[in-house]
C-alpha cells in the first residue's frame, strides 16, 4: 500500500519539543489495513481530530431527531464513565442502581401503575427497545394461541406505512407479517378504524407513534385504544397495544401534560422512547418500559451469573457503555421536570415560527406545523412546476443547512415534502437565518425560466429516518 511505502521512505521522528499537537501534513493515515508500526497514539489522536472536521455542521442539520449538543459537562461525566460496562451490575452495583432509578422516574412521567418497581430497561436506543417490545408480543399471543389450542405459526403486527424501519426489521426478523395500513389522502398515519380494520386472532399487537417521522404528527393512541377495547368486547379479539414514543416520550409529558397517550390507558401493554432523542442525551440509549410485569413474559428473561451474583437481563447485546445511562440521569437529575418542560416549549415556539414563517413565504404549503413534536413537514403548492422540494433541498445545502426532502410511502408517494427536526439548540435567530436563506434560495428558484434538469431523488442520502 502506498502508506506503507510513504512510511518505509520517512523513518518517525520523535516529535521536536513544542509540535506535539501539530498534525504533520504528509503523513497520511492507514484507511484499509492494520498498520504493521503504529503512528503513535498523539499523533493518531491529531489526524483522526483534523480528519472529522470534514463531518457535517451538527447545529445545521436540521434532519436528525438525535441529540446534538450536551452541556460540556455532560461530556466530562461521560468520559469518566466510559470504562463502565453496563451488563455487569455485580461490578458496577451503582451504575446499576443509576439505570434502575431513571426506569422509576420513566415509569412516573408515563403515568405507569406499576410505581416504585417499574418493568423496564435502558437499550442503545428505540429500534432494540422495539425488538424486545415486539419480542414480548409475540410470546404473550403464542402463549394465547396454544392456551386456546390454536395454531401460532401466522403472527401480524398492525401499523401505519408511517412506521420507522425498526418496525419493518423486527418483523423479517422475527417471522411477523407486517400488517402496513397505507397513507391516504390527508390521513398520514394510522386511524383507529384502519387499524382495527386490519386486527385478527393472530394479530400480536398494534403500533402506535407519538410521533411520526415523516411529519411529526401524534398518531391518536386513545381512540386507536377504545377502538381495539372495541374489538375485544363485539369480537373477543383482545389486541395489546405498544407506543412507539422513540421522539414524543420525553416531549408529551412536557409539552402536551393532559394528552392521553401513555399508560393512563389501559390497553397500553409497553412503550419505547430514545434517551439520544429528546431525552438529551448523545447516542446510544433508549428505554422499553411495560406496564407491569405481567406484560413481559418471564421466559424472554435470562438469569446471568457469569460476571459473579445473579442478574436478569433482557437485552439483544450483552457489554455496552454505562455512560449514556449515566448520562441520561445526569440530565433528568440536572435539569429536573422543569428544564425540560422549558427546553421543550423552547423547541416548539421555534417550530412554530418557522412553520409559519415558511407559510408566509408563498409557494408551500404545510403538512404539519409543529403542533405535536417540534417537527413540521411541507410540500410546494402544487402550481408550482418547474421546480421542486429536491431542488430547495439541493439550494438550502449551498447555505449550510441540512433539510431533507423525502417521498411519502403508499399511497401517497406522489407527495414529497421537506422536513425541519427542531432540537435544542437552534435559537430563534438562527431559525430567521434559515426564514431568510430560504426566502433567498425559493426567489432564486422562482425566478429561473423551464423547469431545471431532472432530479433524481436519492432517498437514502436525502432523508435520515432517525
Ligand atoms: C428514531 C425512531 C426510531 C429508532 O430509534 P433509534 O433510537 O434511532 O434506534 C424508532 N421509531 C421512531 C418513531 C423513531 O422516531
Amino acid at each position: 500500500m502506498a502508506l506503507s511505502r510513504q512510511r518505509a521512505r520517512r523513518p518517525r521522528e520523535q516529535p521536536t519539543e513544542g509540535s506535539a499537537g501539530l498534525a504533520d501534513p504528509l503523513v497520511q493515515m492507514p484507511a484499509r489495513e492494520l498498520p504493521q508500526a503504529g503512528l503513535g497514539l498523539s499523533e493518531a489522536y491529531e489526524l483522526i481530530s483534523s480528519e472529522l472536521v470534514l463531518d457535517g455542521q451538527a447545529r445545521l442539520n436540521l434532519a436528525t431527531f438525535v441529540t446534538t449538543w450536551m452541556p460540556s459537562i455532560a461530556a466530562k461525566l461521560m468520559a469518566e464513565t466510559a470504562d463502565k460496562n453496563m451488563i455487569d451490575k455485580d461490578e458496577y452495583p451503582q451504575t446499576a442502581e443509576i439505570e434502575s432509578r431513571c426506569i422509576d422516574m420513566i415509569a412516573r412521567l408515563w403515568n405507569c401503575p406499576d410505581r416504585g418497581q417499574a418493568t423496564g430497561c435502558s437499550t442503545t436506543g428505540s429500534s432494540e427497545a422495539a425488538m424486545l417490545a415486539g419480542l414480548a408480543l409475540k410470546w404473550r399471543w403464542r402463549e394465547r394461541m396454544r392456551t386456546a389450542g390454536k395454531p401460532c405459526d401466522q403472527p401480524n403486527l398492525v401499523m401505519g406505512a408511517n412506521v420507522q424501519v425498526c418496525w419493518e426489521k423486527f418483523c423479517r426478523y422475527w417471522d411477523v407479517e407486517p400488517r402496513l395500513v397505507p397513507m391516504e389522502g390527508d390521513r398520514f398515519h394510522l386511524s383507529a378504524h384502519e387499524a382495527v380494520a386490519r386486527c385478527d386472532e393472530n394479530t400480536i399487537g398494534v403500533v402506535a407513534i407519538l410521533g411520526s417521522t415523516f411529519d411529526g404528527s401524534y398518531e391518536p393512541v386513545a381512540e386507536i385504544a377504545a377502538a381495539l377495547d372495541g374489538l375485544a368486547s363485539e369480537r373477543g379479539i383482545d389486541v395489546p397495544l405498544h407506543v412507539d414514543a422513540a421522539s414524543g416520550g420525553f416531549v408529551a409529558p412536557f409539552v402536551q401534560p393532559d394528552l392521553h397517550w401513555d399508560f393512563r390507558i389501559e390497553r397500553v401493554q409497553s412503550i419505547n422512547a430514545s434517551g439520544h432523542k429528546y431525552g438529551l442525551v448523545y447516542p446510544g440509549v433508549g428505554w422499553a418500559l411495560w406496564r407491569s410485569s405481567d406484560a413481559l413474559p418471564h421466559d424472554l428473561i435470562f438469569d446471568v451469573n457469569y460476571l459473579g451474583g445473579h442478574m436478569p437481563t433482557f437485552a439483544l447485546n450483552f457489554s455496552r457503555p454505562g455512560s449514556e445511562v449515566i448520562a441520561q440521569y445526569l440530565m433528568f437529575t440536572g435539569l429536573g421536570h422543569d428544564g425540560y418542560r422549558k427546553v421543550m416549549q423552547g423547541s416548539q415556539a421555534v417550530t412554530k415560527h418557522l412553520s409559519k414563517g415558511i407559510a408566509e413565504l408563498g409557494p408551500y404549503r404545510l403538512i404539519s406545523d409543529g403542533s405535536d413534536l417540534p417537527v413540521f413537514a411541507f410540500a410546494l403548492a402544487p402550481e408550482t412546476q418547474h421546480y421542486t422540494v429536491f431542488d430547495v433541498s439541493d439550494r438550502l445545502r449551498q447555505r449550510g443547512w441540512l433539510v431533507p426532502a423525502y417521498t411519502f410511502p403508499p399511497n401517497r408517494q406522489d407527495l414529497s415534502v421537506l422536513r425541519i427536526v427542531v432540537r435544542v439548540g437552534m435559537t430563534m435567530e438562527m431559525a430567521d437565518l434559515l426564514l431568510e436563506h430560504l426566502r433567498e434560495q425559493t426567489e432564486i428558484l422562482e425566478s429561473l425560466d423551464g423547469p431545471l434538469p431532472a432530479q433524481k431523488p436519492d432517498r437514502r442520502h436525502a432523508f435520515s429516518h432517525n
